[in-house]
């Protein structure tokens, strides 16, 4: 079984393009989208009107309920909430209508898979999942052998032995038989692991891969002085943090 996994694509349409390239390329049709379609980049819609041509059932995060209204965005720090606030902004109806529709989190039977934004515990809560105490915690809120999650950014593969042991890998694994996974697909359109370039995650047969793929940044980066974005938003994409 092939597939692909793809998080936080942020509303920017150049990565976004460069990855689905990437996995055409590979000859795979299957793709899971984890949440954030939108936030912190200049082209929303777009990025929506691709991202509902070319994944099954994309779920919701914390960015795209902030922009429809569905939570508060007090608590985004002010980067993210004046984009957020740019993003409601010009987004159409319709694609605030399609946003609407993202459920917190998706079972895929074929694939013994969940997928959520935050953590399977409280999806809707948007946790951060980062230490090996909070994924030990979150392996007992899912069945599946393997758990897809994003929100952080950072990518990472957690395998929990039949022995109770953790192992993380970084960029690759062989899944096991009796082995289960939490795995972070990282961010399409924001990566913050030091690496700007994009992230998504290959599932090939009994392997996983965090794929990296460059995109023009400057481009986007264009785009987002001319929509006001803030700066800060701006130059961390070339700096992948
Ligand atoms: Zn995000």
């Amino acid at each position: 079984m092939r597939y692909a996994v793809l998080s936080d694509v942020h509303s920017n349409l150049e990565a976004f393009e460069a990855v689905l390239a990437d996995i055409n390329r590979r000859n795979i049709r299957d793709v899971l989208f984890l949440g954030d379609a939108v936030g912190y980049g200049p082209d929303p819609n777009e990025c929506i009107d691709l991202l509902t041509a070319s994944c099954g059932t994309p779920i919701a995060g914390n960015h795209d309920w902030g922009a429809i209204g569905l939570m508060d965005i007090a608590f985004f720090n002010e980067y993210a909430r004046s984009a957020i606030e740019w993003t409601s902004g010009v987004m159409t109806k319709k694609n605030r209508d399609v946003l609407r529709t993202f459920p917190l989190k998706v079972e895929y039977e074929d694939k013994d898979a969940l997928a959520v934004h935050a953590t399977p515990k409280e999806p809707g809560a948007w946790h951060y999942l980062f230490s090996l105490l909070d994924a030990d915690t979150n392996f007992e809120y899912f069945n599946n052998k393997l758990c897809f999650l994003g929100h952080s950014h950072k990518p990472f593969i957690i395998e929990k032995q039949p022995s109770g042991g953790l192992m993380t890998y970084k960029d690759n694994t062989r899944i096991k038989k009796r082995s289960r996974y939490i795995i972070n697909a990282g961010s399409v359109g924001q990566p913050r692991d030091g690496d700007p370039r994009a992230c998504y995650v290959l599932v090939n047969g009994g392997e996983v891969n965090m794929i990296r793929v460059p995109y023009d940044i400057e481009s986007v980066q264009n785009k987002m002085r001319k929509a006001h974005l803030p700066s800060a938003l701006i130059e961390r994409l070339s700096r992948g943090r």
